[in-house]
């Protein structure tokens, strides 16, 4: 149901690295173009955490204070002019990246690599709580062009996987998974678990997850045909002997760490293809480039989720990843605090971590 617009509202504001508090503040409004969404669900992920503890520095967020949260599933209460795609009372999830569109690489379908991101222009690329107020408030404005309908049966709460979801696709198209390929995921956080699952549905009838903790035991459940725990053997070997001293068709690395990274590249079979979806804050990663002319091997840098959201929403409404396992804990917006901790400290087996502004 649609409620009445309040003048005020709630949210959780950054006012400087590490102290988050809950302000009352004007709930925007939408300026033509945008529609003003009532934010139901919005996930916690671990660039959140990072910028909650100040590793972008005048980046994200460039101003204080600020509202974060970019994994929005909301409810549309009102629409400015100019705005036909979407209605008061629709259901949607929100693309993080607000693109200009006109540029070299928006107008090539490449929004993601936006040329105008992080220079905060007038029209330019913005990126959802990161350098503009996010979703960890009860309202927020969107320019209706990112806003992508969900339908009915999923709740708010699943949807929220729907985010980490379009950039697990996107680097199944980037690394081509074809049926019967076997395939390694590399790190089993939300984005590795949205890959095993994707890669399954893919047709993939062999995904073997490294890792190590209890995540391990997700992926297992999750559909991983066989999980390595990198802390009690050497991943490699184990992969080479998993794979009749080949190495899989291709490998998702979704950890992040320069290790992972390695890894990746090591392990995959000749020929074979590598998608890389992890940062690590710009450290430099030795690796044997010979093995990548030699063995003449793809490796693909993913980023985001450019064009993957009507996929990925049709594939976590018809169940084929397992939101309710993937969300496994939600707390009002009054403890937010609570809910980051509980995130960052993966209490209780959290995986990802929803607000309910
Ligand atoms: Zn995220
Ligand atoms: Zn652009």
């Amino acid at each position: 149901m649609t409620e009445t617009i309040p003048q005020r509202m709630k949210a959780a504001r950054l006012h400087a690295f590490g102290d988050i508090r809950i302000d009352e503040v004007d709930v925007p409004k939408p300026e033509p173009g945008y529609a003003l969404c009532r934010v139901r669900s919005c996930g916690i992920c671990g660039t959140d955490a990072h910028i909650y503890n100040g590793a972008f520095p005048g980046v994200w967020p460039p101003y204080f204070p600020f509202t974060q949260g970019h994994e929005v599933a909301a409810e549309v209460v009102a629409v400015a002019e100019g705005v036909d795609r979407v209605k008061p009372g629709d259901r949607v999830v929100a693309d993080d990246h607000r693109p200009c569109l006109t540029c070299r690489m928006c107008r090539t379908g490449r929004y993601v690599l936006c040329e105008t991101a992080g220079q905060l222009k007038p029209g330019g690329h913005r990126l959802c709580g990161h350098d503009v107020d996010g979703g960890f408030a009860e309202y927020l404005t969107c320019p209706a062009h990112v806003l992508h309908k969900i339908p009915d049966n999923l709740s708010f709460d699943e949807a929220v996987i729907v985010n980490t979801a379009t950039t697990a696709l996107n680097a199944i198209n980037r690394a081509r998974i074809m049926p019967g390929d076997t395939v390694v995921v590399v790190g089993p956080g939300l984005m590795g678990l949205c890959a095993l699952q994707l890669a399954l549905t893919s047709g993939s009838p062999r995904v073997l997850v490294l890792g190590r903790g209890d995540r391990l035991k997700v992926a297992k459940e999750l559909g991983a045909t066989e999980t390595i725990d990198i802390t009690a053997e050497d991943p490699l070997e184990r992969v080479r002997e998993l794979t009749d001293g080949r190495g899989p068709d291709t490998v998702i690395e979704c950890a992040g760490n320069p290790e992972a990274m390695k890894v990746a590249v090591a392990c995959v079979r000749r020929g074979g293809r590598v998608a890389l979806t992890g940062v690590n804050g710009n450290q430099e990663v030795p690796l044997v480039t010979d093995k990548i002319v030699l063995d003449e091997l793809d490796i693909y840098g993913v980023r985001s989720h450019p064009n993957t959201w009507e996929a990925a929403i049709a594939l976590v409404a018809a169940g084929k990843l397992d939101t309710k396992r993937m969300v496994t804990h939600t707390f009002p917006l009054e403890r937010f605090v609570e809910g980051m901790e509980t995130f960052v400290q993966r209490k209780e087996g959290a995986i990802r971590v929803v607000i309910n502004p």
